[in-house]
């Protein structure tokens, strides 16, 4: 039985986890971030990049900063 997780079209930055809409180019590492890291648009590296920032919305609403 597998399991298929469905993502949004995002590419996400390996350096510092920023979330941009899918493109090629950033897919590609054609468009690099402002940080000068890599997108990559794999469920491997969005996947805990969403993480990373669902995280941060939870712990802002309950007052941690
Ligand atoms: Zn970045
Ligand atoms: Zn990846």
């Amino acid at each position: 039985m597998s399991e298929e997780i469905i993502l949004p079209a995002m590419c996400a930055c390996n350096d510092c986890l920023s979330l941009k809409p899918f493109s090629l180019e950033r897919h590609q590492g054609i468009e690099q971030c402002a940080c000068g890291g890599d997108f990559c648009g794999c469920s491997a590296c969005v996947l805990p990049a969403v993480e990373h920032w669902l995280q941060l919305e939870t712990a802002k609403s309950k007052g941690f900063n």
